[in-house]
C-alpha cells in the first residue's frame, strides 16, 4: 500500500517578479508525496492560471485519481488518467523520485544522463525601469551570472535593451516577451534585438495568434513557450520557431518532457529548459534535461526569499551538482 499526502505551499520571493502578465510576489506550489514501505518520494508544481490551473484545480484534480495513487498507480497509467498540466507534474515527479530511492539510484541514472560536476543557467532580469534593469543586469553579470534572461512587454524595448546591453556589454543574452507584442512592428523589434547581439527571442507573440510567425524571417532564433506545451504542440511549431521552452509543469512531469525533447530534436528545434517560480526540488526533477538544452533557464528558487531543505546550490549563473545524491 502506498501512502499519499498533497499539500499547498506559499513561499514568499525576496524581490517581486515582474514580466509582461504580472507581478508576483509569491510562488504558490503544490506537494505531493507518497511513501512506500517507509521510503517516500516527493514531488512539486506550480498552478498557473495563464493555462487555467489554480491551487483549488490542482488539488482537486489530484484528489480525483488519489484511490489509483494510492493502489499503485505507475507513470505510464498516469499519462492516461491525467491531461498534461501541473497536477500531473506533481504525480509524475513524486513517481520519479520515489523510483530513485527505492532503486537507491539517482534520477540521472535513472534516465540514463550522465550528470554534469555543475550547469550554466540564465538569470531573469525582470521588467523595470530601464535604469533598475540595468542595474540588475550589471549586479548579475558581477555576481557572475553570463548569461541574462531580459523579460519585456510591449514597452521601452529599445530603452530598456540599450540601458542593459551598455550595462553589460559581454553578458549573452535573451529576451522573453511572454505574448506581449504583435505581428505589427515585429521585424523591427527582431532587427533591433540582432543588432544587440540578443542570442534569442522568447515567445513574441500570444500562442493563438502566432501563425504570424510562419515562414517570417528572422535575423535571430525564435522559441515557443506558450505555445509549446506537450509532443502534440510540436506540428504546428516547426515553420514559426527554432527553439521550444520545455517546461514540467506544461508538460505534466519529467515523463513527457524527455518524450518531448527526443522529438523536438527529431523535428529540428533546439530545446530550451525553464521553471515557474518554485523550489529546488521543482528544478531537482528536470535537471534530467539539462545537458541536451542550449538555454537553461531553472532560477526560479533563486527569487524565494529562503528554498526548501535541502536546495540545491545556486550561485550566480550556475548551479553546483557534485554534492547533489
Ligand atoms: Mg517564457
Amino acid at each position: 500500500m502506498r501512502t499519499v499526502k498533497v499539500y499547498p505551499e506559499l513561499w514568499p520571493l525576496h524581490t517581486p517578479f515582474v514580466i509582461a502578465r504580472g507581478t508576483r510576489t509569491s510562488a504558490g506550489v503544490v506537494v505531493v508525496e507518497l511513501e512506500e514501505e517507509g521510503i517516500k518520494g516527493v514531488g512539486e508544481c506550480t498552478p498557473y492560471p495563464r493555462y487555467g490551473e489554480s491551487e483549488a484545480s490542482v488539488l482537486a484534480q489530484i484528489a480525483a485519481i488519489l484511490p489509483e495513487l494510492e493502489q499503485g498507480l505507475t507513470r505510464e497509467q498516469l499519462q492516461q488518467l491525467l491531461p498534461a498540466g501541473a497536477a500531473r507534474n506533481a504525480v509524475d515527479c513524486a513517481l520519479w523520485d520515489l523510483a530513485a530511492r527505492r532503486s537507491g539510484r539517482s534520477l540521472w541514472q535513472l534516465t540514463d544522463t550522465p550528470m554534469p560536476p555543475r550547469i550554466r543557467m540564465a538569470q531573469t532580469v525582470s521588467i523595470d525601469t530601464p535604469e533598475a534593469m540595468a542595474s540588475s543586469a550589471l549586479a548579475l553579470w558581477q555576481h557572475g551570472a553570463q548569461l541574462l534572461k531580459i523579460k519585456l512587454d510591449d514597452h521601452l524595448i529599445t530603452e530598456r535593451l540599450m540601458a542593459i546591453r551598455a550595462a553589460a556589454p559581454q553578458a549573452q543574452l535573451i529576451v522573453d516577451a511572454n505574448e506581449s507584442w504583435k505581428s505589427e512592428g515585429l521585424a523591427a523589434r527582431c532587427q533591433l534585438l540582432a543588432d544587440l547581439g540578443v542570442a534569442m527571442l522568447e515567445q513574441p507573440l500570444p500562442a493563438g495568434d502566432d501563425a504570424a510567425l510562419d515562414n517570417f524571417i528572422h535575423p535571430l532564433p525564435v522559441c515557443a513557450d506558450e505555445s509549446c506545451h506537450t509532443r502534440d504542440s510540436l506540428a504546428a511549431l516547426g515553420k514559426r520557431y527554432e527553439m521550444v521552452n520545455i517546461k514540467l509543469d506544461k508538460t505534466g512531469g519529467l515523463t513527457e518532457a524527455l518524450a518531448l525533447a527526443q522529438a523536438a530534436e527529431a523535428a529540428g528545434l533546439a530545446v530550451m529548459l525553464g521553471c515557474m517560480l518554485c523550489t529546488s526540488r521543482a528544478i531537482s526533477a528536470a535537471l534530467p534535461l539539462a545537458p541536451r538544452a542550449r538555454f537553461v533557464d531553472l532560477d526560479g528558487p533563486t527569487w524565494l526569499a529562503v528554498d526548501v531543505e535541502p536546495g540545491l546550490a545556486f550561485s550566480s549563473g550556475e548551479i553546483t551538482l557534485a554534492e547533489v545524491r
